[in-house]
């Protein structure tokens, strides 16, 4: 495969950018080898600058589910561009995204926009703390929630990629107050409760976990969260960034039937373009500024290029069947990976939620990040480059989820099928 292109524009970029990226993990350095540049995105596919083509399942890391430069997304930016970027001024854009995600998602009764998911989540700690006079945090490891300071304990995507317990630069004081529980461990969460007893302002998760790998939670453990919330007088937080929209049309908490008090959205509510939020029940809401007294701003908060991509997204993710066709999608692209891997005789554990799927190169279920730790990283880079050689691009780490769109379609999924064939068999 020619990837001249790539390297000559890496190594540009490196001397002007660290590591030549703007966000850690792009930079496959969980993977070795040189990333892609890309030139363009049409539909399921991806066009470096070498000209080779791949399909894409890592859609931007999630927010693309309508896939890339989608006509009717394009289209409402086009008109919204003619019109303005920017206001710093309230639109009736913004009413109209929030009013949409409300529908959703029942118990997000209001809601702020901001823009990115890091934000979304450092402002909602704030929120639960002033709300509950509490500071301390529950999380678990494995789970990223942005890289606000307070957050980067345990956390996983880049973080565990990269293998950085922590971050350098991140002040021990910061972090005090944020204690880590394992993934799918209700004992633990107790155990915490217990020896923090009236100090947890709130538990925060991903519902669903992505950036461990994609982890399930198991039957009962996002019941159990609630009920132990309810018990100490904690909110529960779902970090739904990554799972909104995506694993139901309603999130995973509809796909779940477990209501939090706060839910952190971000990347399919941008449609592309950045946009995130969060939001829940009324009477925490009312609270931020300026109808109460938690401060949280942002100048480009609720853009309107952002709120149109927005709309645009929701309304069409909202029409009958497509979201039960993602879910199909992702059960194919799951079943074919096991098949490729069974012919080739390599363990794996598979799963997939709604449009969200991952897989782990190891013999034992997962179902934390200690598990997942025990993957065979080195097999996954192997299998990463044999896939990017047929064609296929999937996250270039063994401690990311794969996304579907709503335009991978029996085309890309008969070229997926034999580019996971031809690289398990390889191995
Ligand atoms: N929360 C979750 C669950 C995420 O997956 C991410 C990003 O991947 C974030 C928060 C942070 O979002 P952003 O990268 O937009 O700051």
């Amino acid at each position: 495969m020619k990837i001249d292109k790539s390297e000559n524009l890496f190594a540009e970029a490196q001397k002007i950018t660290p590591g030549g990226v703007n966000s850690p993990v792009r930079a496959f350095r969980g993977v070795g080898g040189v990333p892609r540049f890309i030139e363009r995105g049409e539909g399921a596919y991806l066009y470096d600058v070498d000209g080779n083509k791949y399909v894409d399942y890592v859609l931007s890391w999630g927010p693309l589910i309508h896939g890339h430069a989608h006509p009717q997304i394009v289209d409402a930016l086009h008109q919204q561009a003619k019109k303005g970027t920017s206001f710093g001024a309230p639109t009736e854009l913004e009413t109209q995204l929030a009013q949409r995600i409300a529908r959703l998602m029942p118990a997000v009764e209001m809601v702020r926009f901001v823009s990115s998911g890091t934000e979304a989540v450092m402002s909602v700690i704030r929120l639960a703390r002033a709300y509950t006079k509490r500071n301390k945090i529950i999380k678990f490891s494995g789970c990223y929630h942005g890289h606000a300071d307070m957050l980067l304990v345990q956390a996983g995507s880049g973080v565990a990629t990269l293998g950085l317990p922590d971050s350098p630069g991140v002040s021990p004081l910061t972090t005090a107050d944020t204690l880590t529980a394992p993934y799918n461990n209700l004992a633990a969460v107790e155990q915490l409760l217990n020896e923090n007893s009236g100090e947890v302002a709130a538990i925060l998760i991903e519902p669903v976990a992505g950036n461990m790998g994609m982890v399930l939670p198991e039957p009962g453990f996002l019941e159990g969260l609630r009920l132990l919330a309810n018990k100490n007088g904690t909110l529960l937080i779902f970090d739904e960034v990554m799972t909104g929209f995506r694993v139901s049309l309603g999130g995973a908490q509809q796909h779940f039937n477990v209501v939090p008090d706060l839910t952190c959205l971000g990347k399919v509510i941008g449609g592309g373009l950045p946009a995130a939020a969060y939001g829940g029940r009324r009477d925490i809401m009312r609270e931020v500024a300026p109808s109460g007294a938690v401060y949280q701003a942002g100048t480009l908060s609720g853009n309107p290029l952002a709120m149109v991509a927005g709309i645009t997204t929701l309304d069409l993710l909202s029409a009958t069947g497509v979201h039960e066709k993602l879910t199909d999608t992702a059960e194919q692209v799951v079943a074919a990976l096991k098949e490729a891997a069974a012919a080739a005789s390599i363990d794996v554990q598979v799963s997939s939620v709604g449009s969200m799927w991952g897989f782990f190169l190891n013999s034992s279920p997962v179902r934390s990040y200690e598990e997942a730790k025990t993957s065979n990283t080195k097999l996954f880079s192997e299998i990463f480059h044999r896939l990017l050689e047929h064609g296929v691009y999937i996250a270039p780490s063994q401690f990311e989820a794969g996304f579907v769109s709503t335009v991978h379609t029996s085309e890309t999924l008969s070229l997926t099928k034999s580019a996971f064939q031809r690289a398990f068999s390889g191995v």
